[in-house]
């Protein structure tokens, strides 16, 4: 079994929507639950040892839109959400990643050697993510507070606007090139966020922001559950000159298991095939290196291949990739040691500073 470090979920998201209906996150996470994907038993059975763990605001107004006859559609980007509420939201699910680090059913991990140290001792290691920054003000003092609280790392924008940057919509065939990039808030917490040691990640963004962070950045570029758009032309998915960038700069392309991202026709259906999976990995390797992919699965936050099902099944995906000729050494580096390496880097480790 090869430990996976993995670069996005949504496991939050699942418990704070449980716990609104009265569930204990801390005994769903423990002790394990039957629907979603992630929960400790489930992570122990597939190897998933970590990962990035997005606090995300849900847009209630989010329809998908059904495809047309040729299984094309574009989703209008959701609507732009009000600071307090979505403060409120964030504070909560922060509030259950840090009652699951105090009650040991999980550790919310602030270095890459705490990481390795819940690899070591079998704790799943949780990173901290903010997925869209509704929650954070323009002057950056929520970011603060959330970096006091464990936040390691963001991504400007969902896929809707926001003081900070614009969101790509959920649509097929499209190019990534759907709007303008960075506001000027969202270059200052770019910066903000390099001072700090806070990834900065580019799912999500317009082609023009994700330019707008590659030439303000100082961090290897990081799309933490992207896929390929040359094999699946959807306006989330990186195109080449993307991915040329991302290579350039030694960062990471985390692939994504949602099957819209991964399919040839971009359909959201469980019955879409590993081979599907492996297909991108193939590409993404091709095109940026070993050293510059890693795994971004999604999980609780997609429709994902019925062979994978949830992170118990996790280890399906690297039989599949055993058999397709990858190398253990290339499967380690896939699997998290690129990942280790992106959060070393962002987080300053190598450099001995901290931020103040
Ligand atoms: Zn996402």
């Amino acid at each position: 079994m090869q430990s996976v470090f993995d670069g996005h979920n949504d496991v939050l998201l699942r418990l704070w929507h449980h716990a609104r209906e009265g569930a204990d996150p801390i005994a769903e996470f423990k002790d394990g639950i039957s629907t979603g994907h992630i929960d400790g038993p489930r992570a122990r059975a597939g190897g998933l040892i970590g990962g990035l763990c997005a606090i995300y605001i849900p847009s209630g107004d989010l329809v998908f839109a059904d495809p047309d006859s040729n299984g094309h559609y574009s989703t209008p980007l959701s609507a732009p959400l009000e600071r307090a509420p979505s403060l409120d939201i964030a504070l909560e699910m922060a509030a259950i990643a840090l009652r699951l680090d105090r009650a040991g059913a999980w550790k919310l991990c602030r270095s890459t050697a705490e990481i390795r140290d819940c690899i070591e001792k079998g704790v799943f290691a949780a990173v901290m993510h903010m997925e869209g920054c509704e929650a954070i003000d323009s002057d950056l003092a929520a970011l603060e507070t959330f970096y006091a609280a464990g936040l390691r790392s963001l991504g400007p924008v969902w896929s809707r606007n926001n003081v900070f940057a614009h969101g790509v919509p959920f649509a097929f065939p499209s190019s990534p090139d759907t709007g303008p990039g960075l506001t000027d808030a969202g270059f200052a917490l770019v910066r903000e966020c390099n001072r700090l040691g806070i990834v900065v990640d580019l799912a999500h963004i317009t082609e023009k922001g994700f330019w707008d962070v590659a030439k303000t950045s100082d961090q290897p570029l990081v799309a933490s559950h992207s896929n390929a758009h040359a094999l699946t032309p959807v306006a989330r998915n990186l195109t080449d000159k993307q991915l040329d960038a991302i290579k350039e700069s030694r960062g990471i392309v985390g692939l994504n298991y949602a099957t819209t991202m991964l399919r040839e026709d971009a359909r959201s259906d469980i019955d879409t095939p590993i081979e599907d999976m492996v297909r991108h990995v193939d590409y993404l390797v091709g095109r940026v290196g070993i050293d510059c992919v890693g795994l971004g699965s999604d999980f609780d936050g997609a429709t994902i291949p019925q062979e994978i099902t949830d992170a118990a099944g996790n280890q399906n995906l690297i039989v599949a990739l055993r058999k397709a000729g990858y190398a253990e050494t290339d499967l380690v580096k896939l699997c998290r040691e690129n990942w280790l390496r992106i959060l070393a880097s962002a987080w300053k480790e190598d450099s001995g500073t901290s931020a103040s």
